[in-house]
């Protein structure tokens, strides 16, 4: 089976959970176990919420999600146009965060990485960041 899906929200906090509705209705076809919903919604809202937290750390703004399935593999990109992300390589780093002062713990990329096959960050300051990750 081959689906795809666009949806585009305003990056506010409240649509982490609705991201997350989202990406598990999409894949609900595919028959995926319980382990690998939650795997690819726990994904998602790590994404979803650096979208909003760092991409546009307040202001207003938009994230689009873009899913497809193709022979059972889940493609998923969230796509922000805030500020982006300087050193790509340093953020993935487990326990590297830019905001220690919101309890962040720097692990939502370590998160990505372990619950999806793979992740992909693709930024330019100030036009945006792209995760695109696969299961
Ligand atoms: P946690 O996810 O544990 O709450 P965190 O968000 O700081 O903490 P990561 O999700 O691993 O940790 O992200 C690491 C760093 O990468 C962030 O602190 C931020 O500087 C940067 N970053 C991540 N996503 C974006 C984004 N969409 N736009 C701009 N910067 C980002
Ligand atoms: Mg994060």
């Amino acid at each position: 089976m081959e689906n795809h899906m666009t949806v585009t929200f305003d990056a506010i906090s409240e649509n982490e959970a609705f991201a997350r509705m989202v990406v598990s209705a999409f894949m609900v076809g595919a028959n995926p176990t319980v382990g690998e919903m939650d795997d690819v919604k726990t994904a998602v809202s790590e994404a979803v919420t650096n979208a909003v937290i760092h991409g546009y750390d307040k202001k207003t703004g938009n994230v689009m999600m873009r899913c497809s399935m193709k022979e059972n593999l889940l493609t998923i990109c969230v796509q922000d146009f805030g500020k982006g992300i300087l050193d790509i390589k340093k953020a993935r780093e487990p326990f590297y965060t830019t905001k220690p002062e919101l309890e962040r713990s720097g692990m939502g990329f370590a998160f990505m990485e372990t619950f999806m096959d793979s992740v992909d960050v693709m930024s330019v300051l100030g036009v945006g960041t792209t995760v695109t990750m696969t299961k």
